[in-house]
Order: structure tokens, then sequence, then C-alpha cells
């Protein structure tokens, strides 16, 4: 199944996000918890009992400041205590994921760094399973190679703590500027058997990712020509400034190749 759907409500409020989610024949949703987790579990619950009733599959952004390979020890608890209150609210509305970005190399050995992040990472699905949450994390493919999160990074990750990952195919075209082979990424990440992704527009630099733009029909065409090429099972949130009408955008593009 194809589920497409914006990164947040653009300011309109849960209720009526979702209702416009669903009158415009999309079905997932991204929460953006970037600047921290003020959700009430309560209102966690009621926006999963709505998204239920619309069929719209629920996933949750975590805060942006995260690195859990932190030189300082208190960045690292801070960091994983975000992504833990972000899996409980997940867990009260029925996300299934928790999306984030595990951290930065700053100075250290790469090897050192991925190290950390496993041992982490395995920290907080351990937490996850005590608690009895019905969600999983599912770190993300990084914008700048400045920060942990390349696809072989990921899928080392994934095979050593279980967790999912979030494929941010943006992310991987501002990696290599401009450059990206769907077909080698597709095959790079078949054990999935469901694929959460990322896409939308975006401008790079020599140091990657800068930040997204509007998604086009031209950028889209590849990766959706690939998507119905091998029936993939995935999910694309879009994160442009405008997700909801680029997430119509997407599925128009995949309907007309689809009929
Ligand atoms: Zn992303």
């Amino acid at each position: 199944m194809i589920r497409l759907g914006p990164a947040g409500v653009s300011g309109m409020g849960y209720e009526a996000g979702l209702n416009e989610i669903a009158r415009l024949g999309l079905n997932a949703l991204e929460l953006s918890f970037t600047y921290g987790v003020r959700m009430p579990n309560e209102q966690a619950k009621e926006v999963g009992k709505q998204a239920k009733k619309l069929g719209i599959a629920l996933s949750i952004h975590g805060p942006y400041y995260i690195n859990l390979a932190s030189l300082e020890k208190e960045k690292i608890t801070a960091s994983i205590k975000r992504i833990l209150d972000s899996c409980e609210r997940a867990h009260h509305m029925g996300a299934k994921y928790v999306v984030y970005h595990s951290g930065f190399f700053q100075k250290q050995d790469p090897k050192k760094v991925a190290e950390i992040i496993q041992e982490q990472t395995g920290f907080i699905m351990d937490k996850i399973k005590e608690n009895g949450w019905k969600t999983t994390i599912a770190p993300e493919l990084t914008g700048k190679p400045s920060q942990f999160g390349s696809i072989p990074e990921l899928m080392e990750l994934r095979k050593q703590t279980g967790c999912h990952i979030t494929i941010d195919f943006a992310h991987q075209l501002a990696r290599n500027q401009g450059k990206i082979d769907y077909e080698e990424i597709f095959t790079e990440i078949r054990s999935m058997n469901h694929i959460h992704a990322h896409f939308s527009g975006i401008v790079w630099g020599p140091k990657g990712e800068r930040h997204h733009k509007i998604t086009e029909k031209k950028d889209i065409l590849p990766l959706a020509k690939e998507i119905l090429k091998r029936k993939a099972d995935i999910t694309i949130i879009n994160e442009s400034p405008s997700p909801l009408k680029d997430s119509v955008k997407t599925k128009k593009v995949i309907d007309s190749l689809s009929s």
C-alpha cells in the first residue's frame, strides 16, 4: 500500500488538519514535535481516535535537539528523554514510528560514534519494550554527511538493535549533490517490509542539506516509477513548505502512472 501525507498540519490544529488530510484523499500524517514534546497523553489519545476513524496512519517527528553521540553526557540523557516522551505519545495515539536524527559526528571517530549511537538506540528499544509501548523508533536518513545517518549506517543500526529506519530521499539527494539512484536504494533496503519515507523538494550546498522547498513533478517521477515497479509498501511524508499541496501533487503523479 502507498500512503501519502504531510509533516504537520500547517497551523490548522489537529482536528481540522486531520479532516483536511482525509478530504484531500491523503492517508498519513507525521506530527511535528519539533521544539519539544508538549502534547498531553489525553490529547494524543483524541488525535489517535480521530485518525483511526479517518483511516490516517500516524507517525511522530521527535524534537530537533537530539544528539545521542554528544560529548556532553547530560545532552545524551536529555536526547533520550525527548525520544522516550515522543514514544509515549506515539503509543497513546497509535502512531507506528517515532522519527528523529540520531546525532552528529563532531570531531569524533565515526566508528566510535556509530557504537555510541548503537548503544543508546538499544537502550531506547529496551525502554519501549519495558513500558509495553506499541510503537517503534525510526532514526532518519540525514541530509548532511556531518550527521550520523547514511543508508549503510542506518541498516547496520537496524540490524544491531531491531529499530526501524526512515528513508528521506530528499536528504539522500542533498548528501550526494543531487545524485540519486532509486533502484540502488530500494535494493539496499529490500529487507524492510514497510518503508517509512520522507520526500520533498530540497536545496543543498557543498555540506549537504540547506532547506526544503516545493516538490516538483519532475523530482517525484523517478521515485514514483520505482515504487510502482517494486509494488513497494511505503508511506511518504512530505516536508516541503506546502506539505499538503505537495502530497496531493505526489498522489497525482503516482495515480497518473498507475492508471
Ligand atoms: Zn525528513
